[in-house]
């Protein structure tokens, strides 16, 4: 059961979570949605719900369309993102129906109007759900083109005033090379957005990034494959890599 006061260990009392679409795609079965992945995800972010914390998850869609890849085999730019988006509602369901099974009350907003499936963004509304305790997914992005999830992350976490992005990856943080490729590369415990954006890392895009330090909201980005995380960040215990001022 949730309480009804965050924990007092709590180091964030509002977070948003930024998953990508592929965290959803089973190692196995290579689906895009994968049953068993998604319920894990899920149990997640179920944990620090019953911290007391509040939760707004912003959803990718890469397991499914990506609309700068389509657009490289021809397709027109901004329709192929407005399919991504759509991509990212899907993934929006498949999480609020898990976390639903989970006893997580929920609600999906998205950013492109589609009533009968989800309620549209309006900020006071979202901010409103949070206080009732329950998990906002952000779906469809940003609602624009050329735009991506990461960015839609750092923009709803500043309208909804949130402490910190949380960015589940498969790696433990930032390295100073991808570790999957460079044995040598070592991990940052934390860095400044301008290293990030000056070494070119692949936190998260540079708009992204430039948004969190204009407004100065900190990143944690960590690996989400490992159970428990989520809720070790949230209670402030040194994982993965901050991105601060
Ligand atoms: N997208 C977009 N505007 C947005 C967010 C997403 O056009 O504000 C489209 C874009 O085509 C992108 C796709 O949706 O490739 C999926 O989003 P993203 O690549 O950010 O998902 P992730 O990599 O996090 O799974």
């Amino acid at each position: 059961m949730r309480d009804s006061k965050p924990d007092p260990r709590t180091k964030y009392k509002r977070v948003v979570l930024k998953l990508s679409g592929e965290v959803l795609r089973g190692g196995k079965s290579g689906d895009p949605i994968d049953g068993n992945t998604l319920l894990e995800v899920c149990s997640q972010v179920k944990e620090i719900y019953e911290l007391g914390a509040q939760v707004c998850v912003v959803i990718g869609g890469g397991n499914i369309f990506r609309g700068v890849a389509a657009s490289a085999k021809g397709m027109d730019r901004a329709t192929g993102d407005y399919m991504g988006m759509l991509a990212t509602v899907i993934n929006g369901l498949a999480m609020q129906d898990a976390l639903e099974q989970h006893d997580v009350v929920t609600r999906v907003v998205t950013a492109i109007e589609m009533r009968a499936v989800a309620e549209p963004f309006i900020r006071r509304r979202a901010i409103r759900h949070l206080e009732k305790g329950r998990v906002v997914i952000f779906a469809a992005g940003t609602g624009n083109p050329y735009f991506t999830t990461d960015t839609a992350a750092a923009l709803r976490a500043m309208e909804i005033k949130a402490d910190v992005i949380l960015k589940g990856t498969k790696v433990d943080g930032i390295y100073t090379a991808d570790p999957m490729l460079d044995s040598q590369a070592t991990k940052y415990a934390s860095i400044s957005y301008l290293q990030v954006l000056e070494r070119q890392l692949k936190v998260m895009d540079a708009t992204a990034i430039s948004l969190c330090m204009d407004n100065k909201l900190p990143i944690v980005v960590f690996n989400l494959r490992l159970p428990g995380n989520i809720r070790k960040v949230v209670l402030g215990e040194p994982i993965g890599t901050t991105v601060s001022n």
